[in-house]
């Protein structure tokens, strides 16, 4: 493992995106607070924000941008009215000292400031520094320093509580807890393997279960962590339904907005449109397919077989019918058709309920389909009825319930099924090994080695154990100025 290098010198840069009314620009490094008097006219306290005035030399040929000469003498210029706040370290986001400056938002005035900062030794900060150098100084592990730029990027509330869960320490404690018990048992199998005349049967009989149990509190997180793809892309949710049963109108109802062409002609909805929503917090892409229905049309043929694949694929499929023309045949083929190809979460939706007739159309569908289990959603797609309680059935139904610890970050998935394959390989070992008496040397060490190599791959989502390239990946993808 190679090793870390901190850094020592001071770094600045714009926080906020270029063209607001405020700009923020933040620094951090032992040397900041001298820059901060040097060029602030306010009062200087600890998490105090102050009013004062941003004043600096200009030389008298106009010099910018280069370097400031000792006893410069140039006139005093002000550059802005700011507030500043100063945070001295350890107590700051980096765990150095700090200051952010919250200035007028205008390209001259920020480039004015950052020209100040620059004469004074300071360098514009890379990618992610800050929270490298908060990660360096132990302010926060690589659990949080991830789930810091998850919250920057999160589309919706769900993805931001996963993410802040994360940011909170909730995951890290989850997988220091797993780290913990492997780590003891790791260290009393060395002794057992010291010691091998005394190998102590305890430690060997209690394997499997301190394995297994780390194998499932594992497969835990990484089952959680599929739904990591559905916080990042969207659940996806197909509507099926004959020509005009009103998927369009459902599609445009749960968007609040008329984007999908809606025509009481039939089969105009031909190939797949697809729209992502913030469905109570959660993102959901929803696909508005063709209706679907016996046809010679060719084209209809091949939209309608798109329409198939994509509830194939779909997290959640809703069968939409049209409550007032009562449930045809057409539509019992369809439902059959939809069984057959073993679609996830289907949830039956009669629509048209503003409409004489809807009743007798979910006591048909009991009947034709009592696998699944009568659960019918009665909506309006005209009157807004019925659409808080499918929405709230489709959140259900995708599995993203509130209060669940979700992995939102790729890396940490490959970490956790690492560790995984190789506690399993421990426990396919050891299980090798007959019982817990027969155990034999070779073997024990062969386990030690990959409760390990397990312990290693955990090592490396918190930060324990991280190479230099590793932290170089991971906080490139962060932005400037966070
Ligand atoms: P699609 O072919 O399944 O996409 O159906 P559309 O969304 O294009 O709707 C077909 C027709 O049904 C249109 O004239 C809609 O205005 C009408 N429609 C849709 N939903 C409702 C509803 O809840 N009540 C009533 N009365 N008409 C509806």
């Amino acid at each position: 493992m190679k090793k870390i290098n901190t850094c020592n010198d001071n770094i600045f840069a714009l926080s906020t995106p270029v063209g607001g009314a405020i700009a923020v620009i933040r620094a951090s490094g032992s040397g900041v607070l001298p820059v901060l008097r040097e060029i602030f006219s306010g009062r200087i306290e600890h998490r105090q924000l102050n009013y004062g005035k941003i004043t600096d030399r200009i030389e008298p040929d106009g010099g910018q941008g280069e370097e400031r000469k000792e006893n410069d003498t140039g006139a005093l210029a002000v550059l802005d009215e700011a507030m500043a706040v100063y945070f001295r370290a350890p107590h700051s986001y980096t765990g150095e000292d700090m200051f952010e400056l919250n200035l007028h938002g205008s390209y001259s005035v920020v480039s004015a400031v950052s020209r100040a900062l620059t004469r004074r030794g300071m360098r514009l900060a890379e990618a992610g520094e800050f929270t490298k150098r908060a990660f360096l100084n132990g302010k926060m592990d690589l659990v949080q320093a991830d789930a810091v730029m998850d919250l920057i990027n999160a589309e919706t509330r769900r993805g931001a509580s996963a993410a802040l869960e994360q940011l909170e320490g909730g995951l890290s404690m989850r997988i220091g807890a797993i780290e913990e018990k492997l780590l003891d048992f790791a260290s009393e199998l060395a002794a057992a393997m010291d010691y091998p005349e005394e190998m102590e049967d305890e430690v060997l009989s209690a394997t499997p279960e301190v394995l297994n149990s780390a194998i499932s509190r594992i497969r835990d997180l990484i089952d959680n962590g599929n739904c990591n793809k559905i916080i990042r892309e969207g659940a996806k949710l197909a509507i099926l339904g004959r020509p005009n049963v009103g998927k369009s109108s459902l599609l445009n109802a749960l968007m609040n907005a008329e984007r999908a062409i809606v025509t009481n002609i039939a089969g105009t909805t031909r190939d797949v449109l697809e729209e992502k929503i913030d469905l109570l917090g959660l993102p959901v892409r929803i696909a508005d397919t063709a209706g679907i229905h016996e046809t010679g049309d060719a084209v209809e043929k091949i939209g309608i077989e798109r329409a198939l694949h994509e509830a194939a694929s779909a997290e959640c499929v809703l069968l939409l019918f049209d409550g007032s023309a009562g449930i045809t045949q057409e539509d019992e083929r369809l439902v059959q058709k939809v069984f057959g190809m073993n679609c996830r979460n289907i949830i039956f939706v009669i629509n048209k309920c503003d409409l004489p007739d809807c009743g007798t159309a979910a006591e048909k569908l009991k009947n034709i389909a009592p696998e699944n289990g009568g659960s019918i959603s009665r909506i309006s797609c005209r009157t807004g009825f019925g659409l808080e309680e499918l929405k709230h059935r489709i959140a259900e139904a995708v599995g993203l319930s509130e209060g669940r610890a979700i992995v939102t970050n790729e890396r940490h998935i490959e970490c956790l099924s690492a560790a995984c394959a190789e506690l399993c390989e421990a426990a396919e070992l050891f299980s090798k090994g007959g019982n817990a008496a027969e155990m034999l040397l070779p073997q024990t060490e062969l386990v030690a080695e990959s409760v390990g190599n397990a312990l290693h791959c955990l090592g490396e989502i918190s930060g324990r154990e991280v190479s230099e390239e590793l932290l170089d990946r991971i906080f490139e993808r962060f932005c400037v100025g966070k």
